[in-house]
């Protein structure tokens, strides 16, 4: 619960040891172990999604309808774009190449809003 709570909290796809340090505030007493194996259990019951991103490991979020990332280089952060997902380019290339396409990965980079006004704190 205590885990949900501090994703429900942020936008940003914190790892695990950023939640670890969020939920300690709460529960001083919980072990990592502890966390570790939750996030564990909820991505099993597919209520928390571990995102797939190019070189970064162990990002979470609550699942959530299909949406693209950004990613800032500089501070790491993982934010949501509020766009919907553009399934017309499944069936443009499905026509191009004979493929079933059922869905495809986009994540797109650059500097957040913070790191280009200099103000970067890491996650
Ligand atoms: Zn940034
Ligand atoms: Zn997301």
């Amino acid at each position: 619960m205590a885990i949900l709570e501090v994703l429900k909290g942020v936008r940003t796809h914190p790892s695990a040891d950023w939640i670890y340090d969020e939920v300690r505030k709460k529960l001083p007493h919980i072990s990592k172990g502890t966390i570790y194996r939750n996030l564990n259990v909820l991505e099993d019951e597919d209520v928390l999604v571990e995102l797939n991103v190019d070189g970064m490991v162990g990002r979470y979020e609550i699942r959530q309808d299909n949406h693209y990332h950004f990613i800032c280089q500089q501070c790491g952060r993982i934010f949501d774009l509020n766009e919907p997902i553009e399934t017309e380019l499944n069936v443009k290339f499905a026509k191009k190449t004979g493929f079933n396409i059922t869905h495809h990965h986009l994540e797109f980079r650059g500097l957040c809003h913070d790191c280009q006004a200099g103000l970067a704190k890491s996650n």
